[in-house]
């Protein structure tokens, strides 16, 4: 008799902590549980990499790369509690308004090494679908993005103090907060150029600080064109995210025209298929344009943002997505797809 009365008050309990908002029942640790007794919205994670090296210095202090054992862990729990499925199902799902509750897509921007590297081999252990975007001036180049760039050269520079005219100052480099507050302030500057002044302010930045230019090395280095056809051979979806990783609102429509177009059939003409989804670099709102989603229109049949959220159908040509990052433990992760609305 006692241990019914417990087990109701249990009950009881639950279904009152269930009551709470998703926001609450998430800070008080519960959305591991909650993934698992709620389908929940449809959600498309979007990753850069993942890195079996352990971070050292200012290298991914961007945390674009997660860790190789954490992202397999994130999987599992995913495997678990949701359907992962193909970006192409989810949004074919999407389009005819079919149940996607529960859904989960994977994508990667931008193209980098890694993805063949560390995370395919995860994914095809898993058995998880994936679709990868290439920046496709990036694929088999040696070249840098210019934010991954600065990022290695505040981690080579020797210590001492240096003249940024960028800043127009003078900076001590010594400890590694000096070194994570010149990163930052940096970016705010360079983040307000065109792509070409960033770099071009990068390699000045370099010869500052009497940093030796090299190639990308380590998590900063993109894959070839035979690694592409290495994830289609498997079963993964590659897809187009522009030619120079193009901030497409703020440059010619023809310009952006072309940046999307060139990418896509350069794709088509290297692996053979390109997904039918796109996707915006940078993605924030502020970083395409109705006419640009006009052009994606054409082309695709649906377009990733980076804006936070669910996979709506009333959104298909600026498709949310919930970023995953080397900070986003399993819990964080649960809370960020529960929270997905
Ligand atoms: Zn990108």
């Amino acid at each position: 008799m006692s241990s019914c009365i417990s087990a109701c008050g249990a009950r009881g309990m639950v279904s009152r902590l269930a009551q709470l908002p998703t926001r609450i029942l998430c800070k008080i640790g519960a959305a591991p549980g909650l993934m698992r007794l709620r389908r929940g919205a449809p959600v498309i994670l979007m990753y850069h990499g993942v890195t079996a090296d352990e971070g050292r210095g200012l290298v991914n202090h961007s945390g674009k790369h997660v860790n190789i054992d954490l992202f397999r862990r994130q999987l599992q729990m995913l495997s678990r509690c949701r359907r992962v499925a193909p970006l192409a199902v989810l949004v074919q799902a999407l389009q005819r308004h079919e149940d996607v509750s529960g859904m989960v897509a994977l994508t990667f921007d931008d193209g980098y090494l890694n993805n063949v590297e560390c995370a395919a081999p995860v994914l095809i252990d898993l058995k998880l679908p994936a679709t990868f975007f290439l920046t496709t001036g990036f694929i088999g180049a040696a070249r840098w993005a210019w934010v991954d760039r600065l990022e290695a050269a505040l981690h080579a520079a020797a210590k001492g103090q240096f003249r940024i005219s960028l800043l127009d100052e003078r900076v001590q480099l010594d400890a590694m907060m000096q070194r994570v507050e010149l990163l930052r302030s940096i970016k705010v500057v360079l983040k307000r150029m065109s792509w070409d002044a960033a770099e071009a302010s990068v390699r000045e930045l370099e010869a500052q600080l009497h940093v030796e230019p090299t190639e990308p090395w380590g998590i900063y280095r993109f894959m070839s064109w035979d690694h592409a056809r290495q994830l289609v051979g498997a079963g993964f979806e590659v897809g187009a995210h522009t030619v120079n990783h193009a901030l497409l609102s703020r440059m010619p429509l023809a310009e952006a025209a072309h940046e999307i177009s060139a990418s896509r059939e350069h794709i088509v003409a290297e692996v053979g298929s390109c997904s039918a989804t796109f996707c915006y670099p940078n993605g924030k709102r502020t970083d395409y344009t109705q006419e640009v989603m006009e052009i994606c229109r054409r082309q695709f049949t649906a377009a990733l943002s980076t804006e936070l959220g669910a996979a709506r159908s009333d959104e298909l040509y600026e498709l949310r997505r919930v970023p995953v990052d080397a900070a986003t433990i399993e819990d964080r992760l649960a809370s960020l797809v529960v929270q997905a609305a």
